[in-house]
């Protein structure tokens, strides 16, 4: 099942039925991609065509933040919003109950140790095989690394669209696994990023209420969903 939008196919699962599928990716005979889309991403695809082909061979699109929920509306479809960060939590929890080997990569050193060790309290169980901060010069070394640990779940947080490229070329060399890429989510699980109230949450306006705590993102996030609509609206016109 997906819905289209601007070219782009984007699964449209419950939470659940994402999470059931992820589950069968991982224990899955390749290396399976899942890209948790938002306009800014969008906005990326439609200037780098290398990437645009990155989020078209995907084998999991999910729509992350209520920019693309109101896009897919505006043109007369629906996906449920699955937020990444807890889309990925979920993930690290249902690996912890099968002992599947896990690996972390991402953030500034400090960030990614404490988001690990905060990650191993809250969740029983978790075998973090593999982690390492995302600031490295070779990619290929991490990926030698990574296939010596073989974990089956391993997520990446370099932001976007670095790590979706890095992933997409882990594909051709690395053991079967589900990754998945979750931009700022280690930042939030070390404690050092506070998530938006719940009533934000609830909303769909977690990007509001960063780009108000965060002015430095104000610039790159806030004309993103505007410009993002307009496009959809020109596009449905096209077609
Ligand atoms: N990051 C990284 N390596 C890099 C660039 C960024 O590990 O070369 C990390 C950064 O420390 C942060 C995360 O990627 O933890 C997300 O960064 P950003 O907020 O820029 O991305 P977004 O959440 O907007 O996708």
């Amino acid at each position: 099942m997906s819905v289209e939008l601007l070219g782009f196919n984007i699964d449209n699962y419950s939470f659940e039925e994402a999470v059931v599928r992820a589950k069968n990716m991982i224990d899955g005979h390749k290396v399976s991609q899942v890209v948790t889309i938002n306009p800014e991403m969008f906005q990326c695809a439609e200037k780098d065509a290398d990437f645009a082909n990155i989020i078209k061979e995907a084998e999991m699109v999910i729509p992350d933040g209520v920019g693309v929920k109101i896009a897919l509306k505006l043109t007369g479809k629906k996906a449920d919003r699955i937020p990444g960060i807890d889309f990925a939590k979920r993930l690290l929890t249902e690996a912890s109950k099968s002992d599947i080997p896990t690996a972390i990569i991402g953030a500034k050193e400090e960030v990614i140790e404490k988001a690990v060790d905060n990650l191993q309290k809250e969740i029983k169980g978790l075998n973090i095989v593999y982690y390492h901060n995302g600031y490295f010069d070779s990619d290929e070394e991490i990926y030698r690394e990574l296939k010596a640990k073989s974990p089956k779940l391993i997520l990446v947080a370099l932001g976007s669209p670095k790590q979706e490229v890095f992933i997409y070329n882990a594909k051709k060399v690395l053991n079967p696994a589900l990754m998945i890429g979750i931009g700022g989510s280690l930042d939030v699980w070390s404690g050092n990023v506070k998530r938006a109230p719940k009533i934000f949450q609830i909303l769909g306006l977690e990007w509001l209420y960063r780009t108000i705590t965060q002015p430095s993102r104000f610039k790159r996030i806030f004309p993103a969903l505007p410009l993002f609509l307009m496009k959809v609206i020109n596009y449905k016109d096209k077609i």
